[in-house]
């Protein structure tokens, strides 16, 4: 390899110290980028690779991006998980001896970002760490830099709890050591989608003190050690707005592991993962982003203490009803700016005067709000206006310090108000005299010397100066005036005099910017002092915020508050929140849920496209509704308080992790059955649908078993299997129902109504029908049902079974196929129909099929 030239060498070095980033390398008016960066920021950013000339023969792959518009390119980078370190040149290239000194002055991250256009203004942006400890447990520590917010859990059950507790939260970032096992980091990397970072060596500082008070477990202080160490080595920033960590008890908050997250579509929906078509869609009325990412911790974690859920439904109550008061609330909060992360953003030096007249006004509006709130006259409303207390000194210091509309800089003076500082009015006046002096010397000047058109500017080169037309020249007395610039047709001159006041005027301009810029420090400074009590506010406020939005979502939508009661949960005329919003008004189909210890299990049948999937969601999302402290979808609702939601639901494959959807059947299967108790909801939707039909009839009949006689959770299970509603006859809390379809001159009408007992048929054929699939097609397979259901084929055993027994369905799913019907004298789209083989293929095999089957008969 040919020599590289020193400042390939000085490239090379640098980068070896930041492996994981792209390194930004200053070169004049670009950061380039060389090697494999240089490839891998071509490729992500789409600019162009060029190459450079390395050496003698060699040539190093390159590309760059403008200093000027870096700002966009970064924010790409982060975006898509990835660091950048900033390299910049530290001494002037022009003195340099050699090459140009440069050092990395900033590394950006994705959990670690500030800049106001990188972050999402409703969202957290989350850096955590992650500690493993030798008796199995896990500690993971959250950080939100832009709001200070520090919340540390301690996670008991072994690794999957882990990713439970992670999945679905705005983490970026993520702080490990790196002695943890690969396939653990891949799954973090890659089922989680969080950027890793490595943190080996884990002190605790004496700084970390006052942060740490709520934490009594070393363990906890090892993970939150871990995650500030990092923050300081890396950002070298100060952890002065960091508030004290937060211990999240996970056993105090309703479970819900990842898949439940998911299928139910919280925050995010399955297919496009955005906020439309999610709970959180439909319940987000909150007026201000604080409120909004307040609301999204709430969904993620609903309560389990009963009286902290009915102090938020009592608000809740209070505030729906007093519907005025609620406007006059509602927009009193929209004017209320973002505190949280302002409060971030002066504890970290970088607000200008905008944002704390921002920060005035915010806190101006405080005693408005807390007026409004007395006048719901409710105890628990009044306990939320007490919280509000306004800092009247920060207000003054503001209200008198700073002009109303102050530029965008802080270092070009025109923010501070007159008559706040003595000696910033005196070189004001200086100022202001001077001008005024010049003004009337131009006045004068014009009287002596006879110019009409004589006139005194200025220029940054020459200062003030007398400007005289060429024509009048001959009217200047002689020896009064310095000539000092010639122009076309004017000349211009200075005067002793001139200077004398120029130079005032200079100095006193010069000085009171500087001046301004130490008072604007100093107010910044005098905040700060106060970050925890804006903190509070702001919470308060995030608080107050998410409650008027439920009761706001709970008038419009026409909610109603739930009782909770021991043992018996029922609803009535209960609805999905979000289906019934994007149909068509008054088209949903409200249906009753009951559930006690007598009907622990409803076993759901009915056909296709009837509304088995939505009534299950349904149940779990008015669940989590109630336990978090709003009204629910229904006409009348007692509930129970759910410690946990197990679901099995949609068909969506867990393929970033390779796995098939049937084991992602058993997977949440298993789940639900090692982890549900008694105080626990479990839906499982069509279980067993991935694989054979007597393979996933034999499986699904031995969870609904297993957990009706073991874990005697509330269990809804919905089933294709006909044969299953034999059930109800041996376990005894079981109880059918099904969606009613009606048959209408051969066609089937979905009236989404669930009714008590088992369907009566399957109706598949006619959801093929529907689908419009060839008419000879659907006769043949009329004629293949009216076969297979003559055939002898196997009930479901109705006594109890032990789970040895189950072989055998194999065999007698064997000896089915064996006698499987085949016609060969048809056509060929016939025959091949015939030949297939149902028992060996997943329904998204069979459709597959059918679609090929009929786009060849179509053409
Ligand atoms: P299944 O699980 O029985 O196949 P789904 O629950 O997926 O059926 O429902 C299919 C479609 O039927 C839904 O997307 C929705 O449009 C409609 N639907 C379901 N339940 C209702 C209801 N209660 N009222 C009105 N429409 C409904
Ligand atoms: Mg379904």
């Amino acid at each position: 390899m040919a020599k590289l030239t020193p400042m390939m060498e000085q490239y090379i070095k640098i980068k070896a110290e930041y492996k994981d980033a792209f390194l930004f390398y200053r070169l004049g008016d670009f950061y380039e980028m060389f090697y494999d960066d240089a490839i891998n920021a071509a490729r992500e950013l789409e600019i162009t690779l060029t190459k450079r000339a390395g050496g003698k023969s060699d040539s190093i792959p390159m590309c760059g991006v403008p200093y000027h518009s870096a700002e966009g390119y970064i924010k790409t980078l982060i975006e898509k998980g990835y660091k950048v370190a900033i390299c910049e040149q530290v001494e002037d290239p022009k003195t340099a001896k050699g090459v140009v000194k440069r050092e990395v002055v900033q590394l950006i991250t994705p959990g670690t970002v500030m800049e106001s256009n990188m972050l999402k203004e409703g969202e957290n942006n989350y850096i955590a760490s992650l500690s493993q400890f030798k008796d199995g447990t896990h500690a993971v520590a959250y950080n939100d830099l832009s709001t200070g917010e520090n919340r540390i859990a301690l996670i008991s059950h072994g690794w999957d709890a882990v990713i439970h507790e992670l999945y679905n939260q705005p983490i970026r970032e993520i702080v490990i050591s790196s002695n943890l096992p690969d396939e653990l980091q891949g799954q973090l990397k890659e089922r989680l989608g969080i950027t890793l970072s490595y943190q080996d060596e884990v002190t605790f500082n004496a700084e970390y003190r006052s942060l740490s008070e709520n934490l009594n477990d070393e363990r906890l202080m090892k993970a939150f050690s871990r995650l500030l160490n990092y923050i300081q080595h890396t950002q070298k920033r100060s952890l002065d707005h960091l508030q004290k960590a937060e211990v999240i008890q996970l056993q105090d908050y309703l479970s819900l592991d990842m898949y439940s997250k998911r299928n139910l579509e919280l925050t995010e929906t399955i297919i496009k993962k955005g906020k439309h078509g999610s709970l959180l869609w439909v319940l987000d009325k909150t007026a201000t982003a604080m409120g909004s990412r307040m609301l999204k911790k709430w969904l993620e974690r609903p309560l389990l203490n009963r009286k902290q859920i009915e102090e938020r439904l009592q608000i809740v109550d209070g505030l729906y009803h007093g519907f005025m008061e609620r406007d006059t609330l509602r927009e009193i909060l929209k004017s209320v700016y973002d505190m949280e992360r302002l409060a971030g953003r002066i504890a970290f030096g970088n607000v200008n005067a905008r944002d704390l007249i921002q920060l005035k006004q915010s806190l101006q509006k405080i005693p408005e709000l807390k007026n409004t709130l007395y006048q719901f006259n409710l105890p628990e409303i009044n306990r939320l206006a007490d919280e509000l207390i306004m800092p009247e000194h920060l207000v003054q210091v503001l209200d008198a310090s700073l002009v109303d509309d102050p530029p965008v800089s802080i270092k070009e003076g025109a923010i501070i108000k007159d008559g706040y500082n003595q000696q910033l009015d005196t070189y004001r006046y200086a100022s202001k005299n001077g001008k005024q002096w010049i003004a009337e010397l131009e006045q004068k000047e014009k009287k002596e010397t006879n110019i009409k058109s004589l006139k005194i500017g200025y220029n940054r080169v020459f200062g003030y100066y007398i400007e005289v037309t060429k024509a009048n020249l001959h009217l200047l007395p002689e020896g009064r005036y310095e000539r000092k610039q010639t122009l076309t047709n004017a000349e211009r001159y200075i005067t002793p005099e001139l200077k004398e006041k120029e130079t005032l005027i200079l100095e006193a301009e010069e000085k009171s910017v500087d001046l301004e810029y130490i008072l604007f420090l100093e107010i910044r400074e005098k905040i700060k002092n106060h970050i925890p009590e804006l903190q509070h506010l702001a919470d308060t406020v995030s608080k107050i915020d998410v409650l008027q939005g439920f009761a706001t979502v709970s008038e419009a939508n026409n909610y109603k508050r739930p009782r909770f009661v021991e043992g018996k949960l029922t609803i009535k005329n209960g609805r999905h929140p979000v289906i019934e919003q994007v149909m068509k008004q008054g088209s949903f189909v409200p249906n009753d849920v009951s559930l006690d210890e007598e009907t622990r299990v409803l076993l759901i049948t009915g056909p296709n496209m009837s509304g088995k999937s939505t009534y299950m969601r349904q149940l779990a999302l008015t669940v989590i509704m109630g336990q978090i402290g709003c009204f629910v979808p229904c006409d009348e609702a007692d509930l129970i308080i759910f410690d946990q939601i197990f679901t099995r639901i949609g068909a969506a494959d867990d393929l970033v992790s390779g796995q098939s959807t049937f084991m992602v059947e058993m997977l949440e299967a298993k789940h639900a059955i090692a982890n549900a108790t008694d105080q626990s909801l479990i839906l499982l939707d069509e279980i067993g649908r991935g694989t054979s039909t007597y393979d996933g009839m034999a499986l699904a009949q031995a969870i609904v078993e297993y957990i009706h006689h073991n874990i005697h959770a509330k269990t809804l299970f919905s089933t294709h299997y006909h044969e299953l509603t034999a059930l109800e006859e041996s376990l005894s809390s079981l109880k059918n129902v099904h969606v009613r379809a009606e048959e209408h001159e051969g066609n089937v009408v979905f009236l989404h109504q669930i009714k008590e007992g088992a369907a009566d048929q399957s109706y598949g054929i006619h959801v093929a029908k529907l689908a419009e699939l060839p008419d000879a097609l659907i006769e043949r397979a009329t004629a293949i049902l009216q076969q297979l259901e003559s055939d002898d084929k196997p009930a479901p055993i109705t006594e109890k079974i032990e789970s040895g027994q189950l072989s055998f369905f194999v065999d007698d799913a064997k000896a089915v196929k064996e006698k499987q019907p085949v016609n060969r004298s048809n056509g060929s789209v016939i025959e091949e129909l015939a030949n297939m083989n149902l028992f060996e293929m997943t329904p998204m095999e069979a459709m597959n099929e059918l679609h090929r089957l009929q786009k060849s008969i179509k053409k």
